[in-house]
């Protein structure tokens, strides 16, 4: 009976987490929950966000906020990242913010760095990246945001330069909903997202927040040093969707981006 209540509580407690920590992430599971609507251009763009919702007022007054531009960063002796992904069935959505975002509901996918472990709750891209490196941004980032048991935020980037075609984006391409709508599953279709990481796991780390509206801080960000290849035509084929997805980088306000060596 006590094993029942327990198993009862911890299917609770995970039901909780899965549906509140992608709502906490940078998209929402569609548009249409954001309480107060919001836009990358115009008059619900980005210098806008904070003043659209009391909620969103992080965007305005954060003061750690994502994202930057690393234009340097002290090296140190940071523990490697692992990330433990494997295979599993493809859940996509085109959200109204970006054509291609991957959702899981306790993927078994980790990322491990040091003592912590963050459990993948979902990807998806923005074109070009928000980051800049050195003052410039890729031509596009994959964000893969992770978190643990505590609810702790976990985000990677994953630059794109121009070169090759690369098969995963294909594979997701494929199935990319040409309009904004609701969560699709294609059945039969399974997704590694290790095929989108570089081989080279450096990266660079620093404290910030989503990127989008609330702006909610306590981000930990994890900057792959090594930038994947995309094809122009993969990048142009997002780009006759949402060719422009991209919050502006933000303040450093006194912070220390970490390299790893
Ligand atoms: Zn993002």
């Amino acid at each position: 009976m006590r094993k029942a209540w327990m198993t009862f509580l911890w299917l609770a407690a995970s039901a909780f987490l899965a549906r509140e920590i992608p709502e906490a992430q940078d998209s929402r599971p569609v548009s249409t929950t954001w309480k107060t609507a919001w836009s990358y251009e115009g008059a619900k763009g980005a210098e806008h966000w904070g003043d659209l919702d009391p909620e969103y007022a992080a965007c305005r007054d954060g003061k750690e906020q994502s994202p930057i531009d690393i234009r340097s960063a002290e090296k140190t002796d940071l523990p490697a990242i692992r990330f433990e992904y494997k295979s599993g069935p493809l859940n996509i959505i085109n959200n109204g913010y970006t054509a291609v975002r991957v959702d899981y509901i306790h993927s078994g996918n980790f990322m491990v760095v040091g003592e912590k472990r963050y459990e993948l709750k979902q990807f998806h891209f923005h074109r070009p990246s928000e980051e800049y490196i050195h003052g410039k941004p890729y031509d596009m980032v994959l964000h893969l945001m992770h978190a643990d048991s505590d609810g702790h935020v976990a985000g990677v980037a994953v630059l794109w330069k121009a070169g090759s075609a690369n098969a995963a984006i294909q594979q997701l391409w494929r199935f990319m909903p040409k309009t904004e709508g609701k969560l699709v599953e294609i059945p039969g279709v399974e997704v590694n997202p290790a095929d989108l990481l570089p081989r080279d796991t450096g990266y660079y780390t620093y404290q910030g927040s989503q990127t989008a509206p609330p702006c909610t801080e306590g981000v930990t960000w994890f900057v792959l040093k090594t930038p994947m290849e995309i094809s122009t035509e993969q990048t142009t084929a997002f780009a006759r969707l949402y060719p422009h997805d991209v919050r502006p980088v933000q303040p450093l306000n006194g912070r220390v981006v970490k390299e790893s060596r």
